[in-house]
């Protein structure tokens, strides 16, 4: 059958995530998202690593999509795009498309004694070319470790088989055929390899980890269309590849220098759009936002290890609460915290403190602090951590005067309100809860030519706009006694 333009209104996404694969139906003339499909991916920790099965994450992905294209009539999808997880690394076979060993997932700590001994001869080599700092979590290290000390890889590499690819690369290569093995900029700023002045793979860093670029996907702009997805017979562009995180600035509306979003998960992700230009900031990592109608925009972005996850341990572990929306009741029914404070450093402290060593504390508990006063302070925690990447961004880039948010712990209003207040600005809390899924999105319709850039920001809708109430004296006397108890928690 032959299709007419004007019959597309999807476009399918594929959200590859760190712990579930979601293929995502968005019907672009509705402007929403109408049917999200998920499967967990399994996860491995031999000896403290962290792997995954990059044929277990293309097979569900591939059955997702299957599934979904065959729930809709084939001729109405526009285009098929992809957001992913960054930096984990897949080994396979490009003759035959299998992955030889367990991808290194952009969790795995193994390199770290090795990233030490890279910092010490090129950390502001590498700061410089790639926006990074030397850190365990970026590609490149998990390549050369591969190319190192796994028989399999080496002996595909000898035999000229072996292809070293990020997640949207694998899948890239196997939605079309084994046809093309691409990333986007976006994806390649992540990896430590590539020179984000330049927007190439930089041979400089090549060499220091000993990665021999035939190995590596070619990087292309983020609404390139790379192949076709044949569907029987019908041949789907494949259009639209972006790193989740910016995907997720996207599908906040933030184009245009200054504007930021957060993204309050399991952990916090914050980053802002800087524009044309690349803005360096003091614990900060630089990406590339996105390369779209030939033009690169970059971002900067900070995070913290634990947000969500604090109110998980709280539910979880503490047994204070016996769902998260409790903490909201929980925190309205008193007037403050009383004094409580609790600093989530779990796992050390981040930004702006860097202290490895750093582990959660509650002060402030007196004898008549209360189970409220105790929830409430590890709420507030969440909103003291945002404060201080939005303070780092605004050293780094402009001032800004909104907070984008999205994420699970968004849906808490007792925070957002708290968040707004100690911010001393707005925070904007999207309408569309996959703000991820929705900037892929908005990259396929950019790359058909469907919509503009400009467009973007019309299509992010708000749901609520929580704008601050507390007098600037009370909000100071607040973040006053957060510092003192991160001072308290570093001297530990
Ligand atoms: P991820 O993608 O990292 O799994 P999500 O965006 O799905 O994260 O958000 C899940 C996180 O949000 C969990 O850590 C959960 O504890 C937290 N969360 C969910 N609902 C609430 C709530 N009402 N208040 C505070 N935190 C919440």
């Amino acid at each position: 059958m032959v299709y007419s333009y004007s019959m597309k209104k999807y476009v399918v996404i594929i959200d590859e995530g760190t712990t579930s694969t979601r293929v995502v139906l968005y019907d672009f003339v509705k402007k929403q998202i109408e049917k999200i499909s998920a499967l967990d991916i399994s996860q491995f920790y031999p000896n403290g690593y962290v792997e995954q099965d990059g044929n277990e994450i293309y097979a569900k992905t591939y059955s997702l999509l299957i599934e979904m294209l065959g729930s809709v009539n084939p001729l109405e999808v526009l285009s098929i795009s992809i957001t992913n997880q960054r930096e984990t690394i897949i080994p396979f076979d490009k003759v035959t498309g299998d992955c030889v060993s367990h991808a290194i997932v952009w969790q795995c700590k193994r390199t770290a004694p090795y990233m030490l001994d890279i910092e010490k001869k090129y950390k502001s080599i590498i700061k410089e070319k790639t926006g990074l700092v030397c850190d365990s979590y970026f590609s490149a290290s998990k390549m050369a470790w591969l190319l190192k000390n796994d028989e399999k890889v080496k002996r595909l590499f000898e035999q000229g088989r072996l292809y070293l690819g990020t997640v949207d690369s694998y899948l890239s290569y196997m939605l079309s055929n084994k046809k093309s093995f691409v990333t986007d900029t976006t994806n390649a700023s992540r990896t430590m390899l590539f020179n984000i002045n330049t927007l190439s793979y930089d041979e400089e860093l090549l060499s220091i980890f000993g990665i021999d670029k035939s190995v590596l996907p070619s990087v292309i702009a983020s609404d390139e269309t790379y192949g076709f997805f044949d569907y029987n017979g019908e041949k789907i562009p494949l259009c639209g590849i972006i790193g989740d995180q910016q995907s997720a600035l996207l599908g906040q509306g933030c184009i245009e220098k200054g504007d930021g979003k957060a993204t309050y998960g399991t952990g916090l992700f914050m980053l802002v759009n800087t524009g044309k230009e690349k803005d360096d900031g003091e614990g900060l990592l630089t990406d590339v936002a996105y390369t779209l109608n030939g033009e690169t925009a970059y971002a900067l972005e900070g995070s913290a290890f634990n947000c969500g996850s604090a109110i998980k341990w709280l539910k979880n572990e503490m047994g204070l609460i016996s769902c998260e929306s409790e903490t909201e009741r929980l925190s309205q029914s008193i007037e403050d915290s009383g004094g409580v404070y609790f600093v989530p450093a779990f796992n050390g402290l981040g930004a702006p403190y860097w202290d490895s060593n750093a582990r959660a504390t509650f002060s402030g508990i007196g004898r008549d602090s209360t189970r409220a006063h105790i929830v409430r302070a590890v709420l507030e925690s969440l909103a003291y951590t945002a404060l201080d990447l939005c303070e780092l961004m605004e050293k780094s880039g402009g001032k800004m005067t909104c907070l984008k948010v999205d994420g699970g712990a968004t849906k808490n209003d007792f925070l957002m309100g708290f968040q707004a207040d100690i911010l001393g600005f707005s925070v904007d809390r999207a309408k569309e809860k996959e703000s991820t899924a929705q900037g892929a999105g908005f990259v396929s319709l950019i790359g058909q030519k469907v919509i503009s850039l400009s467009d973007v920001k019309s299509l992010r809708e708000s749901d609520k706009i929580f704008k601050p109430t507390m007098n600037k004296s009370k909000r100071d006397e607040l973040v006053l006694g957060y510092r003192k108890a991160i001072e308290k928690t570093l001297l530990h």
